[in-house]
């Protein structure tokens, strides 16, 4: 056929943020902070470049980063990762999503994801040839059902991808489910990939449960971050995956290729910039402060809302307001009330429709109250 996608169109954040603008409303749809990232590490950024800094990285990413994220997984895990074998730097988590489909999805394979989905997914196990097999979570506490996940697990089964902290439900996973996840896996060659680009990002008090710190798990699964989410600077694109070696090795045969290295001043700012946080909690400190304000906000309005335990996203269900169709509401929320937003619908392949929105609090809080002055006046 003429097109290896004949079903994808412009991701509903490129929709949803460019309605925004056009609409001249506030953007609480894609997921991006609109504050500034700290000085210090925008001067090393500078700095590096300047000092010349400015030529390929190895493939593997720097030394000093892939030490740094050695450091955080152990200080805050204590797990350990070989900064040399088992760490590599990708230019976001999305090419390192990518890299990992295309080294281990052939022809027929099947992928078990679960909706609402994360968009990135399955493009990339369709442009491989593989087959995706969606498992839904529901609204109201998009659990998932594993005995549902057990009956999709077949010899054909090569992958199975997790997000934890989830986006855009806002749930994290519970001791159960990994529980589950571990039988459900034992006797099988498949492999995890677990986008925890949310990791630090978790509210009142509950903390990630990282698969790397399950050794059955670990042993089969690419641990997948991004400094996008972490130092809030998206649009630098660096990111990291971390792989048992043998994993990795296949990995890196594709990643050559596809990239071959990642942004080098960039790399070395962040390295140095983290060598001086003692503490990853700041990050959730710093989000939960945002979500409450928001939440406190919207609890006025009759929207219902998601507990919302990680991410930087609160999401909340409008079947009090109106019964459209979720993304016609997005649409008639920015232009008629100015604040623009993602409906859940499109995390599905089926589009479900429950009637429920996402906010990104990830905003100054002058844009959180330009939204609230709107959102309040919905009846
Ligand atoms: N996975 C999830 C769940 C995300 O929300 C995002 C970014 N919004 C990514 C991956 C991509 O991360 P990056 O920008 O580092 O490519
Ligand atoms: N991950 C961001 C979100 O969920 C969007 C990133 C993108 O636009 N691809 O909003």
């Amino acid at each position: 056929s003429a097109s290896k996608l004949p079903d994808v169109k412009t991701t509903i954040f490129t929709e949803m943020s460019l309605l925004a603008q056009q609409e001249n409303a506030v953007n609480l749809s894609q997921g991006f902070p609109d504050y500034q990232a700290d000085e210090n590490l925008l001067k090393y950024l500078g700095d590096f470049a300047k000092e010349g800094y400015n030529q390929y990285a190895p493939l593997f990413g720097i030394k000093e980063l892939r030490e740094e994220i050695s450091r955080k997984f152990s200080s805050q895990y204590q797990v350990n990762y070989h900064p040399d074998a088992e760490i590599n730097i990708t230019a976001g988590a999305t090419q390192g999503i990518f890299t990992v489909i295309s080294a281990f999805v052939e022809k027929d394979d099947e992928v078990i994801i679960f909706e609402p989905a994360y968009d990135c997914y399955e493009p990339a196990i369709i442009l491989n040839g593989g087959i995706v097999k969606n498992v839904k979570m529901l609204y109201p506490d998009y659990k998932i059902n594993w005995t549902e996940v057990k009956n999709l697990v077949s010899e054909k089964t090569k992958m199975i991808i997790i997000n934890n902290p989830n986006n855009p439900s806002g749930k994290i996973l519970k001791q159960n489910d990994i529980e589950e996840l571990i039988k459900i896996v034992k006797d099988t060659n498949i492999i995890i990939l677990s986008d925890e680009v949310y990791e630090n990002i978790t509210f009142d008090g509950k903390s990630h449960l990282t698969l790397a710190k399950y050794s059955e798990l670990k042993e089969r699964t690419f641990v997948v971050g991004s400094f996008g989410k972490l130092l809030h600077i998206t649009g630098w694109k660096i990111g990291y995956i971390l792989a048992p070696e043998q994993l990795m090795n296949e990995f890196r045969k594709v990643h050559q290729y596809n990239v071959f290295c990642v942004n080098t001043p960039a790399q070395f700012a962040i390295a140095k910039y983290l060598q001086n946080i003692q503490d990853f909690s700041q990050t959730s400190t710093f989000f939960e402060e945002k979500r409450n304000y928001l939440k406190s906000a919207l609890s006025e309005t009759p929207f219902e809302l998601l507990d919302c335990e990680g991410t930087y996203f609160l999401s909340a269900h409008f079947g009090s307001i109106s019964d459209m169709q979720d993304k016609d509401f997005c649409y008639w929320l920015t232009k008629e009330y100015k604040v623009a937003t993602i409906p859940f619908s499109a995390f599905y392949k089926d589009k479900t429709d429950e009637k429920v929105i996402r906010f990104c609090f990830a905003k100054k809080q002058e844009t959180l109250d330009k939204a609230i002055e709107q959102l309040i006046k919905l009846k």
